[in-house]
């Protein structure tokens, strides 16, 4: 089909995730047709290095042949199966026993969603049951980071700490709460990591109290906090939280949609940190985008609180594509790359290369701040960079720099707020690096040559 017609088809009946319906409607779709490697290619036969891995999601890169076959095995032998009514399908089993094995020691069983927006709202609904099955009906507050994102769903959306998920939303309903981000380049205290963790900790603390701990359910928090600006919190921030929820009797969920399966490095953030949360939710690199597919796990001892209290009556929590043995087979399959491909090994390999060429761009006259961990980094572009002054929003600079990477052949993440997001696949080579910052610093200094840009600069 001509792109022209697919623009007028889309404009006239897809609603799209995310955008303003009416700048959508105005500039058109992208229509993306294929994909290899690290590489995208669209409708126009235009040909882009994708650096942010779809949604940080296609961790393998595209066109993983092995990945095609165990989804069409799996088709072909089995399409469905129901975990209604105690039946159940082999990938989905041995995939739930994978990802225990994988996920930290506190972590013993797996309820399978359809993607990250779901594995939140089931860890909310588990939450309020397991609370309410110990006999602790009073503990109904959830609290969250500022510039926090937990997803789309009718609560998720209201854990999400960011104003266009709320506007005209409801949201965020009255038990939700949120504390300081513990943003390092533009914290008041400083960068310095033990000042912004006790930071972190102390608000923690006061939210709880000012709640009172018989009424909070549970704190929820990404690793490294991604759809809020790629914000990297010093080592062990994510413990000291945890630490502190322990003592104040709050569960701590971590949010792995983003951090998960290799993206900071090894398989979980959480994990590698020591930390051993009572939940955690994942999505996205557990089938690299291949097929729609999340999870919630949970500790042993909120799984039997919550069969405890369940007496004669099934728990009320269901989904018809919980534990999909399609998409369940292309997680085990993406799950042996990572480990057996040697695709995780590549990451933390490329990893130093890819914080370099971040942090040179330091140099450029745009870029206030450049931090990552492992492939997920960010530069924070700033009208001032001594004053950190952000840009006036009616520049839409974050807009420019995306318009004129895509025509440079790189997709990249603009936020609203002029930081621009990396999430390059665990499949990047050298050369693929070296193409990137090449294109970067080319579309960086484009946008530089114009007049308002210029003038705007401090
Ligand atoms: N949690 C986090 C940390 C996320 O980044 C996302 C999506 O970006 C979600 C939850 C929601 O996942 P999904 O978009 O698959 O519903």
């Amino acid at each position: 089909m001509q792109t022209d017609s697919l623009v007028t088809l889309d404009r006239d009946h897809l609603i799209h995730p995310v955008v303003n319906y009416r700048t959508h409607e105005q500039r058109g779709v992208a229509v993306l047709e294929e994909g290899r490697g690290a590489y995208l290619r669209d409708s126009n036969g235009h040909e882009l290095l994708d650096a942010f891995s779809g949604l940080w999601c296609v961790n393998t890169g595209y066109g993983q042949e092995s990945i095609v076959r165990a989804a069409e095995e799996q088709m072909r032998r089995l399409p469905y199966a129901t975990g209604y009514f105690h039946f159940g399908s082999e990938p989905a089993i041995r995939l739930a026993a994978k990802l225990v094995e994988l996920a930290p020691a506190s972590l013993q069983r797996v309820y399978f969603t359809l993607g990250g927006s779901d594995a939140v709202d089931s860890a909310i609904r588990f939450i309020v049951n397991y609370w309410n099955a110990l006999g602790k009906s009073g503990k109904k507050h959830f609290i969250t980071l500022e510039r926090g994102y937990h997803g789309s769903s009718s609560q998720g959306a209201g854990l999400t700490a960011l104003p266009v998920f709320h506007r005209n939303f409801d949201l965020p309903l009255p038990n939700q709460h949120r504390i300081p981000s513990p943003y390092p380049y533009r914290n008041p205290l400083g960068s310095d990591p033990a000042a912004i963790i006790d930071a972190s900790v102390a608000a923690l603390r006061a939210k709880v109290q000012e709640l009172g701990a018989d009424r909070v359910a549970a704190f929820f928090c990404e690793p490294v906090q991604g759809s809020g600006g790629v914000i990297v919190p010093p080592k062990g921030w994510l413990k000291a939280m945890q630490d502190c929820c322990r003592e104040l009797g709050v569960l701590f969920v971590v949010d792995e949609v983003i951090t998960g399966f290799g993206r900071t490095g090894p398989m979980f953030a959480c994990k590698a940190e020591g930390v051993t949360p009572d939940l955690m939710t994942v999505a996205k690199g557990l089938t690299a985008g291949y097929a729609p597919m999340g999870a919630v796990l949970m500790s042993e001892a909120v799984y039997q609180g919550i069969a405890e209290g369940g007496a004669d009556s099934p728990i009320g929590h269901g989904h018809t594509y919980s534990a999909h043995p399609v998409s369940a087979a292309v997680a085990l399959e993406v799950l042996r790359l990572y480990e057996e491909g040697g695709l995780l090994q590549n990451g933390i390999d490329q990893a130093p290369r890819f914080e370099e060429g971040l942090r040179a761009l330091l140099n450029h006259p745009l870029v206030g701040d450049a931090r990552s961990r492992g492939l997920l980094g960010a530069l924070e572009l700033v009208a001032d960079k001594e004053a950190k002054t952000r840009f006036d929003p009616a520049l839409k600079l974050a807009d420019r720099i995306f318009e004129t990477a895509y025509r440079n052949g790189i997709i990249l993440r603009a936020f609203a707020d002029n930081v621009l997001g990396f999430a390059p696949a665990l499949c990047y080579t050298g050369q693929d690096f070296d193409l990137l910052f090449e294109r970067l610093e080319c579309t960086l200094n484009a946008v530089l040559d114009q007049p308002e840009v210029r003038r705007a600069l401090g």
